[in-house]
């Protein structure tokens, strides 16, 4: 496994919708266990592929000692609202109170190319709804209804950064 760079927000490729893998190989599962590293090392909960400058649909998320890692993901269904203030490793100045759905189901392949499907609630359906954005080229700070500064904040030692 290796550490990657995170990519930081001003860097086009952010911005930018990533491709479909078409097979899942070696490759694809290096990049996975990169990612993971990488994540841990920066204190992240989630993770996409564009967010160490591969322009590809893979993320990854670990939450209360679960890691989710998805490949292709869809969005199947999501349902309600709930309104979080959230951080990103790519914007790491900034936090912002984004809407995201309450609930939300996801389907993509795992790291053998089977099909599967992941959902939640709460943190988790926020960060898969967070990591999935990354890869339509959107950040949270395109949709939040309140950015803040994080120099501003006090005691912001719990904001999810992904
Ligand atoms: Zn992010």
């Amino acid at each position: 496994m290796a550490l990657r760079n995170i990519v930081k927000e001003g860097d086009e490729i952010l911005t930018k919708r990533a491709k479909e893998v078409t097979g899942v190989n070696d490759r694809i599962r290096q990049l996975l266990d990169d990612m993971i590293e990488t994540m841990r090392e920066n204190d992240g909960i989630g993770l996409a592929a564009p967010q160490v400058g591969v322009l590809r649909r893979v993320f990854v998320v670990e939450l209360e000692d679960k890691i989710y890692e998805l490949i292709n993901p869809e969005i199947v269904k999501t349902e309600g609202t709930q309104t979080v203030e959230e951080g990103c490793l790519s914007v790491p100045d900034y936090v912002g109170t984004v809407e995201r759905p309450a609930y939300i189901k996801m389907k993509g392949l795992d790291r053998n190319g089977n099909e599967i499907e992941v959902e939640g609630t709460e943190l988790l359906a926020v960060a898969l709804s967070h990591e999935y954005d990354h890869l339509e080229g959107i950040l949270f700070v395109d949709k939040a209804l309140e950015i803040k500064d994080i120099d501003e904040i006090e005691n912001d030692g719990d904001t999810d950064e992904q």
